[in-house]
């Protein structure tokens, strides 16, 4: 039977849930405050990161981060007067920073990121907006054979996982790229990745797409779900309620006050990232590349180079701040010292963390609401699949992967 289903955010997980319910025969209307693919999905680094199963609570994480804290060179940013109220969420995500946590969750997340090429190549099928999308190795840039070595547990959940790097040292590196300058001497590369050469462009082109299919979008603020024993849910926006049969919410990191209408309180964060793109940049990378000091990945996009990465701990509500920045254009430069660029262009976003680094995929109790938010750093990488993962439940196309932990009620209440 038709349904009318609500998806709430048209970042790269709502579009990609509206055109897998799209195909499966539903009607369909997306609703955004802004326009599609202006929220996170729009200032990522672009990448397919098929190997980024290894969540950032990893062990040694909670005697590492304060001195991060203090580093002035070290990725790991905080706001000090939001330090407080973080605190009881920070709690909760630095407990899983140990051995068997980890594990868990790399396994759980590489359920939905290993196969994401293929899944962007099946969400664009037939689409104009596969232009986009590019199939890339992926190079993880070291200053050093030790300081790879420093990330051998990383490496071993990767290998484990069927990720294995080519190892490149020494005068290798620039016989790799002559663009990587004498401050990389070693390259870890990843094949069977990929890359999107504009993340805001692709989700806004999808946007369209699954308009030209017959789904409706709509600009406005959703400011509540309702859910009524026995009967369907409806939104509510400034302009009234709107009446459906389901209910999508992927509304990214701002999806936790719409969660607490339907009773649940979820420990979700922002983890603030930054961009910085180079605009008609050359002297870059030829492939994506995480420059492994700065926790930064430089892509070769349309626009330039974009170098998008760092962790600030700072909530919603705060305007960027300049340090991280700062850090950035420096460890641009050491790595790539021949880069040259028009002009720079500058973003900051909001990554959607829940404490168990996983994110929440699956119907609330009965209710006929659906949650696909919490995908953190990999939201690009795993948002097709989510959607259609999302969109076969309600459309009674189940997947056979087991959606258990990513549960949306595992936090209790
Ligand atoms: C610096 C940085 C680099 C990154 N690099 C990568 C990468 O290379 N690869 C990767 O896989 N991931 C990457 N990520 C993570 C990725 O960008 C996110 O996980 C992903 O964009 C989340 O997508 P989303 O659709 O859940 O959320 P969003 O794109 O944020 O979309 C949510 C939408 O919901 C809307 N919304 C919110 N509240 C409401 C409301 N009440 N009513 C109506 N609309 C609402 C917003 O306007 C927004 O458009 C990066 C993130 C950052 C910050």
């Amino acid at each position: 039977m038709k349904k009318h289903v609500i998806v709430i955010g048209a970042g790269i997980v709502g579009v990609s849930t509206a055109i897998w319910l799209k195909r499966f025969g539903q009607e369909v209307t997306v609703i955004d405050r802004d326009g599609p693919g202006q929220g996170t999905s729009f200032g990522n680094a672009g990448l397919l990161a098929a190997c980024a199963m290894v969540p950032v609570t990893t062990p040694g994480l909670i005697s590492k981060a304060p001195k991060m804290l203090l580093d002035r060179n070290s990725p790991l940013f905080a706001r000090w007067s939001y330090l407080p109220r973080i605190t009881p969420w920070l709690v909760r995500y630095l407990k899983h920073a140990n051995d068997r946590d980890t594990r868990r969750i790399a396994a759980d997340l590489n359920g939905i990121t290993a196969d994401t090429v293929a899944q962007h190549f099946a969400l664009t099928e037939g689409l104009k907006a596969r232009e986009f999308l590019r199939k890339s190795d992926y190079a993880y840039a070291y200053a050093s054979r030790s300081e790879f070595e420093a990330d051998s547990y990383s490496w071993e959940l990767r290998r484990e996982h069927g990720f294995e790097p080519t190892l490149i040292d020494g005068s290798a590196v620039q016989e790799f790229d002559p663009n990587f300058g004498p401050s990389i001497t070693c390259l870890a590369v990843v094949k069977d990745h990929g890359f999107v050469v504009d993340p805001g462009g692709y989700v806004a082109g999808l946007a369209q797409e699954f308009q030209d299919m017959g789904g409706r979008v709509l600009q406005a603020t959703v400011q509540d779900i309702q859910t009524r024993e026995g009967m369907a849910p409806r939104v509510i926006t400034p302009d009234g309620p709107i009446e459906c049969d389901s209910v999508v919410l992927a509304s990214g990191a701002w999806s936790k006050p719409l969660m607490s209408s339907l009773g649940l309180n979820i420990p979700l964060e922002s983890e603030r990232g930054y961009h910085i793109v180079m605009t008609d940049a050359s002297g870059g990378p030829r492939a994506p590349s995480m420059i492994s000091s700065g926790k930064f990945v430089a892509t070769p996009m349309k626009a330039g180079l974009r170098c998008a990465g760092i962790v600030e701990l700072g909530g919603l509500e705060a305007g960027p701040s300049e340090a991280p920045f700062a850090l950035l254009r420096r460890q641009i430069k050491e790595a790539f010292p021949l880069l040259e660029f028009d002009r720079e262009e500058t973003w900051m976003g909001h990554r959607p963390a829940t404490t168990d680094s996983l994110p929440l995929i699956g119907q609330v109790r009965q209710t006929g609401v659906y949650t696909a938010f919490g995908h953190q750093h990999v939201g690009l990488t795993a948002g097709p699949k989510t959607g259609r993962m999302v969109a076969g439940l309600i459309a009674n196309q189940p997947t056979n992967q087991d959606l258990t932990p990513f549960a949306p009620h595992r936090f209790g209440r």
